[in-house]
This record gives C-alpha cells, structure tokens and sequence, in this order.
C-alpha cells in the first residue's frame, strides 16, 4: 500500500495559511535517500551525482542534496543560473544539453561547467562559439537499436534525438584529442523510470567495454563515466521499489571485472538522477471541490494538468489517496479532473477510490520529480506554491504560488496593472 507522508489534520492545518492546490516535499524521505544513494557509490573514489535541475528546479531542495554532495546537472541557461546562483563550482555542474544553442555553450563555458557534448557536429560548434575545447569533455552515446535487460526490451534509443553514434564516439575522442581535451568523459541515458536492478549495471557494463575501446583505439583519458538518469520509482503500488545498494554492487561487480583489469581503476562514476532523488518525496495537495453525475461519475479537483502534466501527457499513473479515509474501501469508480478545457485533464481515469466528498483533501503521490517543474500557464491557470515539510514538523514555503501579476507580467507596453484592482 502507497502511504502518504501527510495526514488530514495536517493539511487541515497547512490549509489554513497555505490554500490548495500546492506541492509538498517531505526533507527527511529525500535525506535518507540522497544517503542511501551516497553510501551505495561509496565504494568509488570520485563517485557523484548531478541532480538533474530540470526534475524539480528549486534551490531550497537541491541545498538539502548538496549536503550529500551533490551538484547539479543543467540542461539550459536558466537551469546554470540557477546553479552560479547557489554558489555551484564548475566541476560541480553538468552541462548534458541537446540542440544546444550558442549563448547556453557560452554560459556553461564561462561557468567552467563540465559541458557534456550531444552531437559530433557541436565540437565545431562549441570551439567556434567559446574559441577553444575545454580540457575536461564529455561525449553522449547512443548505440541505437533497443536497450534490452535480459531479452525484455526496455526502451528505444534507436528512435531517440539523443547522442554520438558508436563510430562516431571514436571519431569524436580523435578529434577532441587533437584539438587539446586531455580528460575525457562518456555519457548514456538509454533507459527512462526503470523499475529494475539491473538498468544501471546493464548499462555501466556497455559503457565501460566501450571506455577500454576508446582508450585503447584514441588513447584518450577516461577520466569519467556518466550513467545519468533513468532509475524510475515505482508510481503504482505493485511496483517493487528500486534497491540501490543492489544497483550499486552491481555497478561495482562491471567496474572491477572490466575497468580495472584494463588500468582503468581511476574512473570516476558519475550520475545525473532526478526522478529518483525526488519524485516519492513530493505530493500535489488538492481538494474535491465538484462531484458530477453524468456519463461517467467525476470527482473535480482545484489542480490541473498545470500542477502536473504527466497524466495528461504521457497517460502516467499516479496514485491518489483521499486523506482520512485511508482505511476505507476504494468501492467507487472516478474520473478525477481538473478544470482545462482539454478531456486529458484528468489525474486519473476509472480509479477505484473511497466515496469522495466535497472538501476533501487528495494527495496525488510522486509529484516530487517532473511534477511543479513541467508546468505550464494554459487557460490562463496560475502554477502553484511549494512547501517543505521539514525534518521537525515544520512547514517552509519554498516557493509561492503565482499571482495574476505574475501571468500579466510580461505584456511589456500594455498596461495592465492600471486598468484591474488586484
Ligand atoms: C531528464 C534527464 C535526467 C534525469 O532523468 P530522471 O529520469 O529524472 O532520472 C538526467 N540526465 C539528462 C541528460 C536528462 O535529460
């Protein structure tokens, strides 16, 4: 059973200087397992992880992971922004970016961030925007086809934007190599939200046979290997949660059969997780203001698709309790929607849950990663606040909730403000 970590007479309290909805994240639930994931890597010397900014961009949480030292892993200008903002050094950020444009490689540059190079193309690109290639450089792989664990195919990389081509990571270490990189990193995301042990070592165990490949071939030094995100959380209750200490014995067992019989000992590990690290520790806090007979039965909540697009973009699951009543039996079928005018605005389609009444609080589970971050301002809908429950009871607000000033801001030239009371 998928517990939430908050009860109704909490949120009945949070409530009443805080209204719904909001996204609340639970600190100790991230401590324990930003722990956990430190420890399972421990056996690497030059082990860490990027938090990939993009899963939950608010510095007050990405400060709790850096406790555990973490940097931050960006995909845009904002995203290093936000990372220079919080004090992040160069080695401390990841720039793995796509379709990249020339200020971002500038910014990255200027930031000494690791920049983690998309394409072959963007080495020509790269040298003539900042003028040099870095010392330090890294290179996404993509081999194509399927990536399949044990006969099961888990995801598609043949069909993805993503990466150099095998032949092409040789190409691109020659190249690098002669233009003047001297420490070289490899990267792969091939696998998205898996719910299995063995992605990570399946993984690590293709990149490290390619790693002795490209050393011996380039002679270029593998100073790191990136096995960026991937590892999901089990959204539906049947889901076995990921180990991690089992994930990174299995990383360790491919380390010392490949990389360190070759002298590669000194490899660095690095990953980029942010579903992970966040996801199971955020809730969309919303409350049943409509119930409505009419084809279907629908419970109305006050968030949307705004507060959380997953459901409506990708069909995802996410489950829902319905606070104080996490002992009753889920004996009614509901279409849960929020207010867009679009029929996919719906956090759940034929949910069995316990009879729903107006005024009561649903907290929809693992909101923490790709939750807040991926939403939008569609009819007009303002995006929510966050909060912190800290380690102490307490409640942080961590970011607050849009205002209509914010919406209109932007309308440079067109006077809004003095034409509405706010
Ligand atoms: C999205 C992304 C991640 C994080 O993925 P998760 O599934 O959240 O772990 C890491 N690296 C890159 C390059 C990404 O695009």
């Amino acid at each position: 059973m998928k517990k939430a970590f908050v009860t109704k007479e909490m949120i009945a309290e949070i409530t009443k200087t805080y209204p719904t909805p909001f996204h609340i994240y639970d600190e100790k639930g991230i401590r324990e397992n930003a722990k956990a994931l430190k420890e399972a890597f421990a056996w690497n010397k030059g082990y860490k992880e990027f938090f990939a900014v993009k899963a939950t961009p608010n510095p007050f949480l990405i400060d709790i992971l850096r406790e555990y030292g973490c940097g931050c892993d960006c995909s845009s200008l904002t995203e290093l922004m936000l990372s220079e903002a919080m004090g992040m050094k160069g080695e401390d950020i990841m720039f793995s970016s796509n379709d990249t444009p020339a200020q971002e490689y500038a910014y990255a540059a200027k930031l000494n961030a690791i920049i983690n190079l998309d394409d072959i193309t963007h080495i020509d690109f790269l040298e003539k925007t900042i003028g040099y290639i870095p010392k330090t450089i890294s290179c996404r792989f993509n081999p194509g086809g399927y990536f399949a664990i044990a006969n099961s195919i888990m995801d598609n990389p043949g069909d993805a934007k993503y990466g150099f081509t095998t032949e092409q990571m040789f190409e691109g270490f020659r190249i690098l190599k002669e233009k003047g990189a001297e420490n070289f990193g490899m990267h792969a995301f091939l696998a998205s939200n898996t719910v299995t042990n063995d992605y990570y070592p399946t993984l690590a165990k293709s990149m490290f046979e390619l790693a002795v490949q490209l050393r011996d071939k380039t002679g270029a030094h593998i100073s790191f290997i990136n096995l960026s995100g991937g590892i999901g959380i089990p959204y539906k209750p049947e889901d076995m949660p990921n180990d991690i200490r089992i994930i990174g014995e299995g990383v360790r067992k491919v380390y010392e059969e490949i990389l360190v019989p070759a002298g590669m000992g000194d490899v660095a590990i690095y990953t980029e997780l942010g579903r992970f690290m966040m996801g199971p520790y955020g809730h969309l806090v919303t409350t049943a203001i409509h119930e409505k007979h009419t084809h279907k039965e629908y419970i109305g909540v006050d968030a949307c698709a705004v507060n959380l697009m997953r459901p409506a973009m990708y069909g995802a699951y996410h489950h829902i309790t319905v606070l104080g009543k996490e002992n009753a039996s889920c004996d009614y079928k509901y279409d849960v929607t929020g207010s867009l005018c679009e029929n996919n605005d719906k956090f759940a389609v034929d949910r069995m849950l316990p009879k729903v009444e107006k005024g009561d609080y649903l907290v929809i589970h693992d909101t923490g990663a790709h939750g807040y971050a991926m939403g939008y301002n569609y009819n007009g809908k303002l995006k929510s606040a966050e909060l912190l429950l800290k380690e102490d009871g307490s409640v942080q607000l961590i970011r607050r909730a849009e205002t209509p000033k914010d919406y209109f801001a932007t309308f440079d030239g067109y006077d809004i403000y003095n034409q509405i009371n706010f």
